[in-house]
C-alpha cells in the first residue's frame, strides 16, 4: 500500500503561519504524491484553536519539544502568554490525524515550535535558532513516524522508495 505522508499545511501553501504567510514547496514528486492522495495536510497550531495571524511562540530557552512533551517547559508567546497547553493539544490532534490516514511519515516545517524538526528558535525572541524539534515533530516521533524536514525532502523520497520497494 502507498505510504501516506503528513504535510505541513503551511508547505501545502495555505496562509496558516503566525504571520499569515505561508511556506510553499514546489516538487514534482510532492505534485504526484498530492495527485495520489498521499499527501495528509495538517496544522497543529489552527488545529489548536489558534488563528491567523496569532503571535509568535518559542520553546523557553534550553528546552525542545520533548522537555515540552516531560511537562519541564513551557511554551511561551512574544507577549508573555503561555501557550504550553495549546501546543500541546496540536501535537496530540495531529498525531491523532496521522494515526487516522496510516502516515508512517511527515513533511514538516523546520524552525517551528510545533513543526520543526531539526531546529527551533532559542526562546530569546531574537531570531537564534538551536538544534531541536517542535513539540508535534517530538510526538510523532516517539511514536514511530518518521519526521522529515522541507530541507530533507530528497532523503524523504528515498525513504518512501525504499519502504515500497521491500
Ligand atoms: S504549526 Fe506547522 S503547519 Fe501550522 S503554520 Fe506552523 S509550521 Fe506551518
Amino acid at each position: 500500500m502507498p505510504s501516506k505522508i503528513l504535510f505541513s499545511a503551511c508547505l501545502a501553501g495555505f496562509h496558516v503561519r503566525y504571520n499569515g504567510s505561508n511556506k510553499p514547496l514546489f516538487d514534482s514528486t510532492l505534485q504526484r504524491w498530492q495527485r495520489e492522495g498521499r499527501l495528509v495536510v495538517c496544522c497543529p497550531e489552527l488545529a489548536a484553536g489558534f488563528s491567523t495571524p496569532r503571535p509568535s511562540a518559542e520553546i523557553t530557552a534550553a528546552a525542545e519539544g520533548a522537555t515540552v512533551l516531560a511537562q519541564q517547559a513551557r511554551v511561551m508567546e512574544v507577549s508573555g502568554g503561555d501557550v504550553t497547553d495549546s501546543y500541546l493539544l496540536g501535537a496530540h490532534l495531529a498525531l491523532e490525524t496521522a494515526r487516522r490516514h496510516g502516515c508512517r511519515f511527515a513533511l514538516l516545517t523546520d524552525g517551528s515550535p510545533s513543526c520543526g524538526s531539526q531546529f527551533i528558535y532559542d526562546g530569546s525572541f531574537s531570531g537564534q535558532t538551536k538544534p531541536g524539534s517542535g513539540v508535534t515533530a517530538e510526538l510523532l516521533r516517539q511514536h514511530g513516524i518518521e519526521v522529515f524536514s522541507e530541507h530533507q525532502l530528497d532523503a524523504l523520497i528515498a525513504r518512501v522508495e525504499a519502504v515500497e520497494q521491500v
